[in-house]
């Protein structure tokens, strides 16, 4: 089972000028879509599990049900635990086995969130997982901000400096326009400011919103220290596309198989797609040396 530290992975990816696919799982079709891209493509990759399916499956059966794929796979992955708001819920998924947990404070006070935080970092650097930081606000697609709201909500350099000092975070969330869901605008990433940060703090960024960024903002975001991109909407949006394409040749088709496996086909090739875009394809042997975690 070749599960790697989300932190030994990023920190290689950033060193070595590429991004790492998190791509989010639902289920076990979607678990294995992701797995076989990067198998496929011998990617190292982050399979990360999201609020949403955790109220609906749990972490520690979504843990299982990844492990249970992992017999097969020869290329490095970690499990990473997205946007969790709790204290307690980052300790469960730390003592079922993730390797990356992200602590998502940015709705809180800065040094409220700063505590928090600081205090998972310590875990995670005790176990010698990942630790991801959130500050500043990334919004949703639908949130209706006006564009000065917008530009209010990139991180500062200044909060991105004190923060990484207050919680030593091994990688960093930063708002720098994008947002989570569907775009209504192409959005216009703040490159300045991405590299003032980058400059400031020299940690790996970490970029939400990664569905419908065009493909040269998001190259020129991984030339700037961006070293995990999260991915989800664009992977649902195609495999509810292969479901529906089974479903309306006919509309009786009631085997789950066949419809949920055309699912699979679909989002393993957009999988695919962001894996090359991101230029992680083949650096799977970037990762030989490194030990591997549980
Ligand atoms: P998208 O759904 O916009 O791809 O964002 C995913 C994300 O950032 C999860 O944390």
């Amino acid at each position: 089972m070749p599960y790697i530290s989300g932190k030994q992975m990023i920190q290689k990816a950033w060193q070595n000028g590429y991004g790492i696919g998190a791509f989010s799982a639902h289920n076990a079709e979607t678990i294995a879509a992701i797995l076989e891209a990067a198998e496929a493509e011998q990617a190292p990759v982050m399979i990360q599990i999201g609020q949403k399916v955790i109220s609906v499956m749990d972490l520690e059966p979504m843990k299982a049900m990844v492990d249970a794929f992992m017999e097969k796979i020869t290329v490095p992955v970690a499990i990473h635990l997205d946007h969790s708001r709790s204290f307690e819920q980052t300790m469960r998924a730390a003592r079922c086995g993730f390797q990356s947990l992200m602590f998502d404070g940015s709705h809180l006070e800065f040094d409220e969130n700063v505590r928090i935080t600081r205090d998972v970092a310590n875990v995670a650097s005790a176990l010698g997982i990942g630790m991801e930081g959130e500050i500043g606000k990334i919004g949703g697609t639908e949130d209706d901000i006006s564009v000065d709201e917008k530009d209010a909500l990139i991180t500062t350099c200044d909060e991105a400096q004190r923060f990484v000092d207050g919680t030593g975070v091994d990688y960093l969330a930063v708002s720098i326009g994008t947002a989570h869901g569907v775009y209504k605008q192409e959005p216009k990433l703040a490159f300045g400011r991405l590299k003032e940060i980058r400059d400031e703090i020299q940690k790996p960024i970490v970029l939400h919103g990664g569905s419908g960024v065009p493909d040269d903002q998001v190259r020129e975001a991984i030339s700037l220290g961006v070293a995990k991109i999260n991915v989800d909407t664009e992977l649902r949006q195609a495999f509810t596309q292969g479901v529906n394409e089974i479903l309306q040749a006919n509309p009786d088709e009631v085997t789950l198989a066949v419809s949920l496996g055309r699912g699979r086909e679909v989002m393993r090739d957009k999988v695919v797609e962001k894996i090359r875009l991101f230029g992680s394809q083949g650096k799977a042997a970037d990762f030989n040396s490194v030990s591997h975690s549980n």
